[in-house]
């Protein structure tokens, strides 16, 4: 038997599809589908959706408190209860504030499941500026971008159909980012509008475009000058927009006049009939919108590549107007933009704010994770003593994965709460089980809707969610600002626009409506209400006040590909590889070469290779394929082996530990991590008895070639 189906809103990823769930009367599974009255995703479902079902019951989650009883990464623990989990917790933040000062407790958080805003409220609270999470490669240099522009960022209006879009670093319909889904992308082709496509690999949907910019990683500077100089010089500009509600616009045309089609194509590695045409459909169209993906922010230009294309939209007429790039407007409840509680983080505190020289990221209020780490291992600026993390596999997930593992194993204290015991629950001293996103009500909120996460399911085990953990710990604190309970805070949140739990709950989704040209009744907001091309505030901080292309220097004969990295449709960053039916999809971790480097490097697919930086190295299967460029490998990204039990699971096939910081974006922070320089080559023997080996480790029943129904976080728990 199976109850009536409730409506709410999938999490399995950092989109948002309308969903249908089923639960049966045993609270022991649900029944996931796409929801057709959904505007976003009109009933479509990814993988990871349909994964829900298993992910909510899988026999590997957490569901008690533990505490650590071995040495750091080893991975024993002692199950607790929840009181002496969260006294523990509770009496080191004590200590260290008393100690040391709130600054000395972090907290980290991974890609946002709309709890981030509790988690900022909690460091508010707490007198703590440092808060990290992966913002600077991210969704921030986009933000930022968009706010040092024009007080503001966007989204692309699909409602106002444009006639183009351009799609950057972006490969949508596979990942559905921030929110918005890529259904709703292609419905947009499917009903006329022409794409242009700037990414290293012929995606499926770069196949579908009228201009596919297939460009050098980490060139993408370099490319966003070379437009904006062609816009100039073809005369697409909007002289009105320009001329009413922008400064600085000469600036930057004589900034961008150095970068000819020649140039542009010579850096990116592209043909200059291409990029002339691209320049040609965006900028003549009545309406175009960008989409941007991680893909230009991963990267030491991350922030001049996004502040590139934010000019590219302003300087072609697109911002604000339907069918191009509208500004955020959110719906008034105390969320995004108000929850965080800013006001609660004493006077002067946002200055200790771990952020190094990266200012414009810590104007964004998040601590930059390589300098916390850093100051961990230095005890420069000062010493971080406790790491609070929610949801976040820092092992796998931040550049330079050996620092951050001397830091795990430094830093005084350590909480993780997460699903599972992750690699990097293995350093924690206590873990804290959290439920999945069907088990738990949630106000979801994005771009210019806000939506009810539906729980269906009951938490399993003892799981409780990241917002009661922070609730319990801000009580047991004594902070300011929150309510008694969670679900106390929904009503409390949607009381500023008339509305309640139970109402959301009923409608299940409200949008605001649109509202265009925004600037030409209130101007922008900034100090003057106007557009920056070349905001004075950079200046002030030590940057250049336009973007700039960083060149990557000499050609590296012992380094000589480059290498980028992607996420798989099947897993969302490091998350689901222990979930069997997405794990069926994709066993192993790839890197993708060319013909011309298979061929000379002697690599097959299906075989293991090496990828080798700086004399780190880390292993994926080869996949040859004709759709990359034969000057750049590119790699899965996040990857670890939750059958196993050893730091092989982190370190086997694990990218970031050839990644490092030490080229990265001064603004932002944003690690080079599409395009630096590696080489491939095939197993020496005694890396393939380290495969082998690894493999083998793995508890009984799990080997490489008999892992398909038992994949297992490897877990010693001592019962009480
Ligand atoms: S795209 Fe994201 S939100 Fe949509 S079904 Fe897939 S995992 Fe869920």
């Amino acid at each position: 038997m199976c109850e009536d189906a409730i409506r709410s809103i999938c999490r399995s990823c950092h989109g948002g599809c309308g969903v249908l769930l089923r639960r049966d009367d045993a609270d022991e599974r649900v029944w996931v589908q796409g929801d057709p009255s959904n505007p976003n995703n009109h009933g479509f479902l990814c993988a990871k959706g349909r994964a829900a079902s298993a992910l909510a019951r899988h026999p590997d989650r957490l569901t008690r408190p533990l505490r650590r009883i071995g040495p750091r990464g080893e991975g024993f623990f002692e199950e607790i209860e929840w009181d002496q989990a969260l006294s523990i917790v509770t009496e080191r933040i004590r200590d260290d504030v008393a100690t040391a000062g709130p600054r000395s407790v972090v907290l980290a958080q991974g890609t946002d499941r709309n709890y981030q805003e509790w988690v900022f409220r909690f460091a508010n609270s707490l007198g703590t500026p440092n808060v990290m999470g992966p913002a600077d490669i991210c969704f921030y240099p986009r933000v930022m971008a968009g706010i040092l522009t024009m007080g503001g960022f966007t989204f692309v209006d699909y409602e106002g159909k444009p006639e183009v879009v351009l799609l950057w670093g972006s490969n949508k319909p596979m990942t559905n980012s921030d929110g918005v889904i890529g259904i709703r992308l292609l419905d947009a082709i499917a009903g006329g509008t022409q794409l242009v496509v700037v990414d290293p690999v012929e995606t499926s949907v770069a196949r579908r475009a009228r201009v596919h910019l297939q460009l050098r990683p980490g060139t993408d500077a370099a490319l966003g000058l070379g437009l904006i100089h062609q816009v100039f010089e073809l005369g697409l500009i909007d002289a009105d927009f320009i001329a009413n509600h922008t400064t600085d616009a000469e600036l930057l045309r004589e900034h961008t006049r150095g970068w000819t089609l020649d140039r542009t194509a010579d850096v990116c590695g592209l043909e200059a009939e291409d990029i002339f045409e691209a320049v040609r459909l965006y900028g003549g169209a009545a309406s175009a919108g960008i989409e941007m993906g991680t893909g230009a922010q991963q990267s030491r230009d991350s922030f001049s590549s996004a502040r590139l294309l934010v000019m590219l939209s302003g300087l072609c007429g697109n911002i604000d107007v339907p069918g191009g790039d509208v500004l955020w407007d959110p719906p008034g409840i105390v969320g995004r933009r108000t929850m965080p509680g800013s006001q609660l983080l004493p006077g002067g505190a946002e200055k200790d704010r771990l952020v190094g020289s990266h200012q414009i990221l810590g104007m964004s209020g998040w601590a930059h994770s390589s300098t916390v780490f850093e100051a961990i291992l230095s005890g420069k600026p000062y010493t971080p003593r406790s790491l609070l993390v929610f949801g976040s596999n820092l092992l796998v997930s931040y550049a330079n994965s050996m620092q951050v593992e001397r830091a795990l194993r430094k830093v005084g204290f350590v909480m993780v709460a997460d699903m599972f015991l992750t690699p990097t629950a293995y350093y924690a001293d206590v873990v804290l089980p959290v439920p999945s996103w069907v088990e738990r009500d949630q106000i979801v909120e994005h771009a210019n809707y806000v939506a009810a996460r539906n729980a269906v399911l009951s938490p399993m085990g003892e799981s409780r969610s990241d917002e009661e953990i922070i609730t319990e710990l801000a009580m047991r604190l004594g902070l300011k600002g929150f309510w008694e309970s969670p679900s106390q805070s929904l009503d409390a949140r949607l009381a500023p626009v008339g509305r309640n739990w139970m109402r959301l709950q009923r409608d299940q989704y409200w949008a605001n409506s649109l509202r265009y040209c925004k600037y030409e009744t209130e101007g922008f907001p900034t100090h003057d209400g106007r557009f920056h091309f070349a905001p004075s505030i950079l200046k002030k901080w030590g940057f250049p006040s336009l973007p700039e292309f960083s060149d990557p220097g000499s050609f590296n004969p012992s380094a000589p590909l480059i290498l980028t990295s992607r996420h798989s449709p099947f897993y969302f960053n490091s998350e689901f590889r222990n979930v069997e039916a997405l794990r069926d999809k994709q066993p192993y971790p790839i890197v993708e070469v060319s013909r011309q480097v298979a061929a000379d490097r002697g690599l097959a697919s299906g075989e293991w290779a090496v990828i080798e930086r700086n004399g780190e190295v880390a292993f994926f299967k080869v996949r040859v394929s004709d759709r990359i460029r034969s000057d750049t490998v590119c790699a899965s990204a996040s990857w670890w082996y939750p059958e196993m039990g050893t730091p092989e699971s982190w370190q086997l096939s694990n990218i970031n530990a050839l990644t490092d910081d030490c080229w990265s974006s001064p603004e932002m922070g944003s690690a080079n991590l599409r395009g630096c320089r590696c080489d491939v080559r095939t197993l020496t023997p005694s890396e393939r008895e380290r495969i082998r080996a690894a493999f083998e480790a793995t508890p009984p029943n799990v080997g490489d070639d008999d892992r398909r129904a038992r994949i297992r976080t490897r877990r010693r728990v001592v019962p009480p």
